[in-house]
């Protein structure tokens, strides 16, 4: 008989995480109605009329009812991306007032959500977009870093009950202090880097230093405590050039082929990652509204079609829907176990540093003497899911039969 600790939970081939950006107390007037259009809330509205959560909720999770989402949250103002503009920007904390708190923790009590921290304001504003100066970057020093995520964790832990576990830079831009700031502030996890166009073009504007996507599309770790570091890997937007172009471009039946052969292209991708058992990370924003009259790339408005997509194709793969943390905490028990075999019997060595963890669970492989069942320490018994065994960790032996 042989165990093995499989890489990712339930032995799937590929994690798969869905990031949103940026769900904040913010609302950009657009238009200039004064009302909430549709595609101008970031998490102002709420569940009210034209509410940005709403139309994730209603256009796509709804349709892809496994999802997992990991939100990450500016958790105070949320600053424009201009300092001066005829736009109006309506932007609070999201500690402003009971019903927003109530909002965004009622949200973060769904097991198929994870709020994740996303800074205060996300950046100071110029006079052009090109002068935003990213969050991370407006330290000028690493004790106002971390003074400025204390703050930012006072808030979060206000709002929902707890401190956050992981979370990600603004702009993908670490600034000078970053990962020391992270790995100083009891993180668990954090997303540092966006590798989206390795595979494609050999290196990736917010990548890492690791051009080698077999090691920069998996976990790493960094810092002194280990801050387990999750990639981006997939830009929710790869299909809209071939879905969103206008029908003069793409028309007729042969043309139609040939957009769903460029589609089958772009999903190689994907192949790739499941093939290499890699994470499938996809990135978006939750509106497209800003203040200097340009449009949020990737955004679930522009990217719906596009999403759809790609969900539909990866739904009859063998992967695993998951937010970060729980991605996080599968990596650390694989990591820090060992599985010491006697006989028909074993136990699970699980060596954690003082780690809070909300579940504890490895999936196991055994291979040969026909195991049917694991009985647990604690007299449990499982069965095989996928061909293997999904098993909480604790003290004690764990019986085969
Ligand atoms: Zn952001």
């Amino acid at each position: 008989m042989k165990i093995d600790v499989c890489k990712w939970y339930g032995d799937a081939d590929s994690p798969v995480l869905f990031w949103i950006d940026d769900l904040a107390n913010t609302w950009v007037d657009v238009s200039g109605s004064g009302e909430i259009e549709l595609g101008e809330d970031w998490g102002y509205a709420k569940h009210g009329e034209n509410s940005s959560f709403d139309y994730l909720e209603q256009k796509l999770l709804s349709r892809h009812p496994n999802i997992k989402t990991t939100f990450f949250v500016p958790v105070g103002k949320r600053s424009g991306v201009v300092a001066d503009s005829s736009i109006k920007v309506i932007s609070e904390a999201i500690n402003s007032d009971e019903e927003t708190k109530a909002f965004f923790r009622n949200i973060s009590e769904n097991p198929k959500f994870e709020m994740a921290y996303h800074g205060t304001t996300h950046g100071i504003a110029g006079e052009r977009t090109e002068d935003f100066v990213q969050e991370w970057s407006t330290f000028g020093s690493l004790e106002e870093a971390l003074e400025t995520i204390e703050t930012g964790k006072r808030i979060f832990n206000e709002v929902f009950g707890h401190y956050p576990k992981g979370g990600k830079y603004c702009g993908y831009d670490p600034g000078k202090y970053g990962d020391e700031s992270i790995d100083r502030s009891g993180f668990f996890w954090w997303c540092r880097h966006s590798n989206v166009d390795l595979v494609e073009y050999g290196d990736s504007e917010h990548g890492g230093s690791d051009k080698n996507p077999l090691t920069s599309y998996d976990i790493k770790i960094f810092g002194k405590n280990n801050v387990i570091d999750i990639p981006t890997t997939i830009c929710g937007h790869m299909l809209n050039r071939y879905l969103n172009k206008d029908e003069r471009i793409i028309k007729g039946t042969v043309k139609r082929l040939l957009r769903r052969q460029l589609i089958e292209k772009e999903m190689k991708k994907i192949d790739y990652l499941i093939k290499n058992k890699l994470l499938i990370s996809i990135e978006e924003h939750i509106s497209p509204a800003r203040n200097d009259g340009r449009s949020q790339l990737l955004n679930i408005f522009d990217d719906l079609k596009g999403l759809n997509e790609i969900f539909d194709y990866i739904s009859g793969k063998n992967i695993w829907y998951c937010t970060g943390s729980e991605l996080a905490e599968y990596y650390y028990c694989r990591e820090n176990s060992v599985i010491e075999q006697s006989g028909n019997e074993f136990v699970v060595k699980f060596k954690s540093e003082n780690v809070e963890l909300s579940s504890k669970y490895l999936s196991l492989k055994v291979e040969g003497g026909s195991v049917e069942k694991l009985i647990l320490p604690d007299g449990k018994e499982v069965s095989k899911t996928n061909g293997v065994f999904n098993v909480e960790i604790m003290d004690g032996v764990y019986k085969t039969t």
